[in-house]
């Protein structure tokens, strides 16, 4: 059985029918890597350790991939950064504990760029991995691995974090689903933290379900994250069952459809909104005023954040050690890559007596600010759609020296993050990239949901998906 063409739904069924065995799921997936792999280089480590275990359980121990950033006891979690090489966390991420109490499997740990800051998975020191579509392009980032990982069909889905777009992000550029719940669903314990304001662990899937069927495991409250919410999390089954989005408000932001967008890019979310008011939506303009001061508020508060946050790594408490670790900005400067030292020096500088009213204080305003355009905007509409990305995937080595033009690439996901919002990537098209490539290459479309609104995102997302899919998979290219 082809199990790659499976959704995480299906292959839980299979098993549960008695149709395939456990062991037949998991020898298929690691023999997938084991060609693959070597093309792709999505995986930092492969866990080749099958246990039978009982299928009733509701993942029926069907392997998936997880971002090297969680947790994981007696497993090398390095967030491919030198400074973690090695590295066995004593114990399991809160999110890892609730998977595990509900069957999971863990296959092997994915690449991302270090420390999940990043847009392309070069950041990465461990290895380059490539987007399955054209292996001389990148996935997308920080969440590269998974992100290729489950559009290569290695893995049926894969754990990722979005600070500020890491999962939506590469999601699209590999036409895949990507999804984040609102901030504070997914407890953050154990995972190793970029910005604790902004991290937000969530899921790669084939499909809008898959998504579903991981958040409601994933999710709710933990006693160890100050930041985690109480509120239910559950999803009612009713909203797989809707045919058409009558009744529903969608607003389609005017300061998101910008020059820069690639037109094919443009063509395509203009089909998705298309199709959204032909299934019954009303579509509506609205307007988040604030929105062009996203990047910037973002590019200080992060890094700001960034920078307490990797202060603990000084190879005496926790990290790569020089010599006998007596210098420690030698440790931090073997450990650490170009652009973490980049952000860490940034955010010092941001939080620096004397800078910090006019910096980070200015930012935490504004950031106010953009948080309520989006709370007036859903007193209007109930989800908003946008471009995920700017562009299709581009050239590995493209914008690796010019910093500035990757943290462009993060324009339409980063206020959502700095607003908490729920958001979900869904695959709508295909386009050719604007620098003479031939490879036609996947589009996502963003769906933005209220604070706490996962389900209408899931209702609009599974809706459309369905919709397009014959659209959709009739564009495939015949990639892999
Ligand atoms: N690309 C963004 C950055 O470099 C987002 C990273 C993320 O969400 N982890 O910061």
């Amino acid at each position: 059985m082809e199990f790659k063409d499976l959704s995480l739904k299906q292959i839980i069924a299979e098993i549960k029918s008695g149709k395939t065995t456990q062991k037949e799921v998991c020898d298929y997936f690691l023999a997938r890597i084991k060609t693959l792999d070597p093309k792709i280089e999505a995986f930092n480590l492969v866990r080749d350790v099958f246990e039978e275990k009982d299928i009733h359980s509701p993942l029926a121990w069907v392997p998936i991939g997880v971002k090297d950033v969680f947790s994981e006891i007696g497993v090398e979690t390095t967030a491919a950064s030198k400074m973690l090489a090695g590295y066995k966390p004593p114990y399991d991420a809160t999110i890892i504990t609730y998977l595990k109490e509900a069957g999971f499997s863990s296959i092997g740990k994915l690449n991302m760029d270090e420390f999940a800051m990043g847009g392309s998975g070069e950041n990465s020191a461990m290895r380059i991995t490539r987007n399955p579509w054209d292996t001389t392009r990148i996935p997308g980032g920080s969440s590269s691995g998974s992100a290729a990982a489950v559009a290569a069909g290695m893995v049926p889905a894969a754990l990722g974090t979005d600070t500020g777009g890491s999962i939506r992000q590469p999601a699209s550029m590999c036409g895949i689903v990507g999804f984040k719940p609102t901030y504070g669903r997914n407890s953050r314990k154990g995972v190793i933290a970029m910005a604790s304001s902004l991290d937000t662990p969530g899921t790669f899937t084939k499909t809008v379900e898959d998504a579903a069927i991981l958040y409601e495991i994933m999710a709710g409250y933990d006693t160890w994250d100050s930041t985690s919410l109480k509120e239910p999390t559950v999803i009612n089954p009713a909203i797989w069952d809707k045919k058409d989005l009558k009744w529903v408000k969608i607003g389609v932001p005017k300061e998101y459809f910008i020059e820069g967008i690639e037109k094919g890019v443009q063509k395509e979310i203009d089909g998705a909104i298309a199709k959204l008011r032909e299934l019954g939506a009303e579509i509506k303009e609205v307007s988040l005023p604030h929105t062009e001061y996203g990047l910037a508020v973002y590019y200080i508060i992060m890094p700001a954040e960034v920078s307490t946050n990797l202060a603990r790594y000084d190879g005496i408490r926790f990290g790569h050690t020089h010599g006998g670790g007596a210098d420690i900005a030698m440790s931090r400067s073997e450990g650490f890559g170009k652009e973490s030292q980049r952000r860490i020096m940034l955010g010092s500088f941001v939080l620096s007596s004397g800078f910090y009213d006019a910096y980070y204080r200015r930012a935490s305003l504004v950031r106010e600010l953009i948080k309520d355009d989006f709370k007036k905007a859903f007193s209007e509409v109930d989800i908003i759609v946008t471009p995920t990305a700017p562009s299709v995937a581009w050239r590995i080595g493209e914008k690796v020296d010019d910093p500035l033009k990757m943290y462009l690439s993060d324009v339409f996901t980063v206020n959502a993050s700095l607003a908490g919002l729920p958001g979900l990537s869904l695959p709508v098209g295909y386009s050719l990239p604007e620098d003479g490539g031939t490879t036609e290459l996947p589009v996502g479309l963003q769906i933005l949901g209220s604070e706490l609104g996962e389900e209408k995102v899931f209702e609009v997302a599974h809706v459309l998906e369905q919709a397009m899919k014959e659209y959709v998979n009739s564009k495939k290219p015949s990639t892999f």
